[in-house]
């Protein structure tokens, strides 16, 4: 018997050889027979209709003809040379052309013979040409047995190596062959396939690759996503079931004297209805026994920071300490003052730690920790360190989850014997279905009700050109008594050009505007030399911020109303609204204004409008999430998940992942110990993907 598939080597397949398997390897990570077999095409063009010449217009995709060539002509000299051949079905004349390769063709072509022509038309001038097309012979060519054919990715490298999409193809056909009756075995259980009407796997994957028909093609793309997504979603669940089994969490019965009194006396606001449900959500979830782990979600401005506020506070109410984390020293610092501010006149001690906090500060806040005299620790990731420890910490608070990778997070946990609640905060909304498959187990809660009186903030978008007329509406801006931030891209290929594009634009400014004064702020500063700088603009010393994106999130001065990004082509949308989140946070009209070249790509056209047209945060990460596909989603890099999908498209899918989460949902409900026989082959087909992923348990 020769070996599985999945440790077949590729370069035994017919075809295939010692130096095309390498390449294979390099460039598409194709090593074994199954490696091929799940390399799926990209597109299908429909093979089964003939198109006759005299129908054909300038807009059609891939067609084929039927016909004759009538002669061969060449043109041109040297590297202009170019081969025609007049091509005709008797209803007209198509010219074939070629660039390269004229005396293949001429030799392997011939005149009056019946072809089957294959390519893409364009329409000049009246004459129909098709460059490089696909010939076949006629004779032997049955129309329905050419389908739907398929279309392979592959690489720059591969096709200068003859590996084209077509050559794919005929590797797949002999795959089938080599494979014979040695088929993969079914990955989902019988009981599965039939529940959901299901293809099986083996006619799945031949139809993926050769489908009969349309029909086909769905059902067996559909059976794959199916499978696909499924395993993604029972591998999740399941890891976040024998988490909650293993470690349980603390109770917070009650709601006392610190949350009382803070809400009563101390609140200068009412809450919005939305803040409500979210702390109402998040008292359920830390008064029954187990850990929470919810997901809040809020756009920039919807009071988050308060939100967090309440839950600490009914930590400290059940005798436990709270700890909140931010990206940045500037962020944690701020939220630092928030919170003191806040807590004015109570008797809550909080300290902020953060890498630049030495010497004998830090060792008596970290003395103060362990005796539990600090009652909440305001920090950066310096708090994560193995020296911070607590007396009992109950409730963690990460703000602006994203730039917390999963160690990180997962260090957080070993620091209690009892998990501690996780509330994790996020301006940058993740689509649903996204953070279904990041975050499987965390519950969501959102925030979509911004505090009264906020008015969206109205963008437009302006060429480098209109840069003047830009300048005056600033000018005017800040007789008015207002703020501006001006943010330049970073350019991550070289600091040195960053720092540059930042200096240039803070002369520039300081030249435009000689009657105000200017400040600027960038990464590379020193941490005082930065806050002293915002806090010159918070306290408005100075009237504009020129800065990079350090300004990005958190950063709050409700006097500033414009917001103008240069070179906003540069920018994805999620950075893009999150630096607009940065004004409109008073009661006046607020602007953003993005300014760009001329030359724009079609996506960061579309992408401009979109923040023209919506203040939504969760439109535009739905937005992003379509325009640059979920591997591109800010977050999704650092979070550790692998987006390998080979089938499934979290743009587009959705709904079927809902779907199947439930369908996972109910088999571990059923079947939590593993072991009933009829999920056998689940359990199985899930035990082999665990062994080649990620760890999927420190995700959530
Ligand atoms: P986020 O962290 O979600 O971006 P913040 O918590 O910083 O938002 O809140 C933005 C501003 O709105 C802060 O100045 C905050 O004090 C204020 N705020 C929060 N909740 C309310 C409310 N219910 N009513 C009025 N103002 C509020
Ligand atoms: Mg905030």
């Amino acid at each position: 018997m020769s070996p599985s598939i999945s440790i077949r080597d590729i370069k035994y397949l017919p075809g295939v050889g010692p130096h095309r398997a390498e390449i294979l390897e390099k460039e598409l990570g194709i090593r074994s027979f199954k490696d091929l077999l799940y390399h799926f095409p990209y597109k299908y063009v429909d093979r089964s209709r003939i198109y006759r010449v005299r129908e054909i217009d300038g807009s059609m995709p891939y067609i084929q003809l039927k016909g004759q060539i009538l002669s061969f002509e060449t043109f041109g000299e040297g590297r202009q040379r170019r081969l025609v051949a007049h091509f005709s079905d008797g209803t007209g004349v198509a010219d074939l052309v070629w660039f390269q390769g004229l005396k293949f063709v001429t030799g392997k072509y011939k005149c009056h013979e019946e072809y089957i022509v294959f390519g893409r038309p364009t329409v000049f001038g009246g004459r129909v040409n098709i460059a490089h097309p696909d010939i076949d012979p006629a004779d032997g060519v049955t129309l329905s047995s050419m389908g739907l054919r398929p279309y392979y990715n592959t690489t720059e490298k591969m096709k200068r190596m003859n590996i084209s999409s077509s050559a794919i193809e005929k590797l797949v056909t002999n795959l089938f062959v080599a494979i014979g009756e040695d088929t993969p075995e079914e990955t989902l259980s019988q009981a599965i396939i039939s529940a959901h009407g299901l293809m099986p796997l083996m006619e799945a994957l031949r139809n993926v690759h050769f489908p009969k028909n349309p029909e086909l093609l769905r059902k067996a793309q559909y059976r794959l996503k199916f499978e696909e997504l499924f395993y993604i979603q029972l591998n999740i669940l399941r890891f976040s079931r024998e988490r909650r089994n293993r470690f349980g969490g603390i109770v917070f019965s009650k709601v006392g004297e610190y949350f009382n009194t803070f809400y009563s006396e101390f609140l200068p606001f009412s809450l919005t209805g939305a803040q409500k449900r979210v702390v109402r959500e998040m008292r359920r979830d830390m008064g029954s026994g187990r850990q929470m782990n919810r997901l809040l979600q809020g756009d920039v401005g919807s009071g988050k920071t308060l939100v967090a506020l309440l839950a600490m506070l009914i930590a400290l109410d059940n005798g436990c300490q709270a700890c909140m984390m931010a990206p940045t020293e500037i962020l944690a610092a701020q939220h630092y003052e928030t919170l003191t501010r806040f807590l004015d006149g109570m008797d809550v001690r909080v300290e902020l730690l953060t890498g630049s906090v030495k010497g004998k500060k830090r060792e008596t806040i970290l003395k103060d920790l362990l005796s539990g005299e600090v009652h909440i620790l305001i920090g950066t990731h310096a708090v994560i360190e193995d020296t911070v420890e607590f007396a009992s910490l109950g409730l963690v608070i990460i703000d602006e989850q994203h730039r917390f990778g999963v160690e990180q997070r997962a260090r957080l946990w070993a620091k209690n014997k009892t998990l501690p609640h996780v509330l994790v905060m996020t301006a940058t909304p993740i689509p649903r279905t996204l953070a279904m498959t990041l975050y499987g187990d965390l519950d969501v809660s959102i925030i979509d009700e911004l505090p009264p009186g906020r008015k969206p903030v109205t963008t437009v978008h302006r060429f480098d050109s209109m840069r003047a007329s830009m300048y005056e509406f600033v000018r005017n801006q800040i007789r008015m008594g207002r703020q501006a931030y001006i943010v330049y891209p970073l350019i991550q290929e070289s600091e040195k050009m960053d720092i540059k594009n930042l200096e240039d634009g803070y002369a520039t400014i300081c030249e435009v505007f000689p009657e105000y004064k200017v400040s600027k702020v960038h990464g590379k500063m020193k941490p005082a030399e930065k806050d002293e700088e915002m806090r010159r603009f918070a306290q408005c010393e100075t009237q504009i911020l020129v800065a990079t994106t350090v300004i990005e999130v958190g950063v709050n001065v409700p006097n500033a109303s414009v917001m103008v990004i240069e070179n906003a082509e540069r920018f994805g949308l999620s950075q893009l609204h999150q630096l607009r989140g940065r004004v409109g946070r008073g009661a006046d009209q607020s602007y953003c204004i993005l300014m760009t070249g001329y030359k724009l790509s079609e996506d960061t056209r579309k992408r401009i409008q979109i923040m023209v047209d919506t203040n939504d945060g969760f439109e535009i990460a739905e937005a992003d999430l379509k325009l640059r596909g979920p591997g591109d989603i800010e977050g999704t890099q650092q979070s550790g998940v692998a987006f390998d999908l080979k089938i499934a498209n979290l743009a587009r899918d959705g709904q079927l992942l809902q779907y199947v989460r439930e369908i996972a949902e109910k088999i571990i409900d059923e079947d939590p110990t593993a072991s009933k026989p009829e999920n056998a082959v689940i359990w199985k087909q899930l035990a082999e993907i665990r062994k080649k992923n990620v760890d999927w348990s420190a995700i959530s």
